[in-house]
């Protein structure tokens, strides 16, 4: 019986080995297949950028945030959570990122022909372009050839792009603001910047991280912190921006404290850009 059972644990072990193997290869294999179909996803017409509008506490809308989309053929829509990461890595985000950028310019330039309501228009920058030291010369290059007013652009960073190089980053964020783009703060709470380090940085916005609104009916804590990030916010002259709101709960409770620009699921998903227009067609 002994050995018997020793038998069992023994193959079994051998089991979970191999099926945990063969998981994590899974993983490595689609991930490199993902990778390749990426390559061929801007030439293909597989991405979209859907945009997600802001409003303000009387609920108007007041700008828009620009998201990727990949619409895989097989697939079907793969997240950018996912897909943004392998960008990121095999460099690809440096194209993907200008298109998503020409896109902005051509929204705003499309917008200001059909004398809509002009808002600005916020692009997702991962820390992988920040850090390019050509990614001033290039979104320059891209306003300039679209003859787009860079004061309807606003750039999102995390908090990773500052963990490199201070004096770098400071620099380089400057020029950006000087060559007429707004700076957020992105997922703002769920890095580690140091609060002496972010008085420094010349933004104009914190975006509150979607972790700390969606709690806020939980409890205390993430009200303790959502007033305190909009305290900060307004000590440091910058707006705040509450990102994933699904409920009136949350939206009343961010509003009753200050908050002055609201997105989510509460009052619009992200969208097609021919929906966004529309919009803003309403709106005029
Ligand atoms: P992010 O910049 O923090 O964008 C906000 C994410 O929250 C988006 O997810 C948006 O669809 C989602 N969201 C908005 N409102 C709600 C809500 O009420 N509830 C919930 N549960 N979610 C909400 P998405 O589009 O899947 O994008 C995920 C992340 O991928 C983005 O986070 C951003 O970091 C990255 N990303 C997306 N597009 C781009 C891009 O063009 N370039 C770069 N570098 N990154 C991008
Ligand atoms: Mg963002
Ligand atoms: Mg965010
Ligand atoms: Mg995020």
């Amino acid at each position: 019986h002994a050995d018997a059972a020793m038998y069992h644990a023994k193959s079994a072990g051998r089991a979970n080995f191999h099926f945990y193997q063969s998981a994590m290869t899974s993983t490595a294999v689609e991930n490199l297949k993902l990778e390749n179909d990426l390559r061929q996803a801007l030439d293909n017409n597989e991405l979209v950028v859907y945009f997600q509008p802001k409003f303000d506490s009387e609920q108007e809308i007041v700008g828009a945030e620009a998201l990727i989309r990949w619409m895989h053929p097989e697939l079907g829509m793969v997240s950018p959570a996912k897909f943004i990461p392998i960008a990121e890595q095999s460099l690809l985000i440096i194209d993907i990122g200008r298109w998503v950028f020409e896109q902005c310019c051509d929204l705003i330039n499309e917008l200001s022909d059909k004398n809509l309501t002009i808002v600005p228009i916020a692009v997702n920058l991962s820390a992988v372009e920040f850090n390019r030291d050509d990614l001033i010369s290039h979104l320059l290059g891209i306003l300039d050839k679209t003859q787009t007013n860079p004061n309807y652009i606003e750039l999102e960073l995390t908090e990773s792009v500052a963990l490199t190089n201070k004096d770098i980053c400071i620099q380089r964020m400057t020029a950006l603001r000087e060559s007429g783009m707004s700076l957020a703060m992105d997922d703002f709470g769920t890095g580690f910047s140091s609060l002496s380090y972010l008085q420094e940085l010349p933004l104009n916005t914190l975006k509150i991280d979607q972790q700390f609104v969606r709690n806020i009916e939980l409890g205390e804590s993430s009200q303790a912190i959502v007033k305190a990030v909009m305290a900060l916010a307004k000590g440091l002259s910058m707006s705040v921006v509450a990102e994933g709101v699904e409920t009136p709960e949350q939206f009343n409770f961010l509003a009753e404290n200050g908050c002055d620009f609201y997105q989510g699921y509460l009052l619009s998903k992200p969208i097609p850009k021919v929906d966004f227009m529309a919009k803003l067609e309403a709106k005029k």
